[in-house]
């Protein structure tokens, strides 16, 4: 049986709250039967043409709307899950905050990269060409991070949010804060085994000025040469949630 925790526990607080009560046999046979069941109520309460009864079919669309990210992010799970277990599209799996990945996830087969760093053995080759193509340049980089699991992600995040705590900040922004830089456990790269946090010996700082390294300049323009990508472009980071990281490669 897999584990999907923040899932069900999302899943628990609604089945509580008394206007999807009624859908919970629904959800458990079916998730999408019981979002096309609520819609369908949302419908009808609406057609009746009442301020009260629309009162309630707005916080029924509301709930129906969570409801619908939830079950999305469940399929997600599922599907990178499938994705990366096996056939020709396992190097597309997306992960990120609204495409999670199951948290008991752990590649078939790990390979050692560097000292008690360890990646998908798919991608070892590669990786390692890359590394020693870099060093025949004269460069010095190595690999700071790679694959983590779901509980080392919780262990990063927690630690990076305590030390703002520790700082005195309050929990909320320290949480919304965290969350830019190290990714929620579940919707992390690193978990796929498909990605590393490359750094230059010469500045190891994990900060913007990192992209100027000589070391990260060879690695932005050859790294697609080795099948990766560098994640979480500044144009972008809007969209991804995640700031300008150039040291994050995934292939
Ligand atoms: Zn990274």
């Amino acid at each position: 049986m897999k584990r999907f925790i923040w899932n069900t526990k999302e899943i628990r607080r609604f089945l509580r709250k008394r206007t999807v009560k009624c859908f919970a046999a629904g959800l458990l046979a079916g998730a999408a039967v019981g979002v096309a069941a609520v819609s369908l109520y949302a419908y009808g309460v609406l057609s009746g043409n009442d301020a009260a009864s629309a009162a309630v079919s707005a916080e029924l669309s509301e709930e129906n709307e969570k409801l619908r990210e939830q079950i999305d992010k469940y399929h997600a799970a599922r599907h990178n899950t499938e994705t990366l277990a096996g056939g020709d599209a396992w190097s597309l799996a997306l992960v990120n905050e609204t495409h999670p990945l199951d948290t008991s996830y752990v590649p078939e087969e790990l390979a050692e990269i560097a000292d008690g760093y360890y990646v998908d053995a798919r991608i070892l080759a590669d990786l390692e060409q890359m590394m020693n193509d870099g060093a025949e340049q004269g460069l010095s980089m190595y690999v700071t991070s790679a694959y983590r699991s779901y509980e080392q992600q919780t262990e990063t995040f927690n630690l990076s949010m305590q030390n703002r705590l520790g700082q005195g900040m309050d929990p909320l922004t320290a949480y919304e804060e965290t969350r830019t830089s190290v990714a929620i456990p579940g919707t992390s790269e690193h978990a796929t085994g498909l990605a590393v946090d490359i750094i230059s010996t010469e500045y190891a700082e994990l900060d913007e000025r990192q992209g100027d390294t000589k070391e990260q300049q060879w690695l932005m323009e050859h790294c697609w040469e080795y099948g990766f990508i560098l994640r979480y472009p500044p144009e972008k980071s809007d969209v991804t949630g995640i700031i300008f990281e150039p040291w994050h490669y995934r292939y």
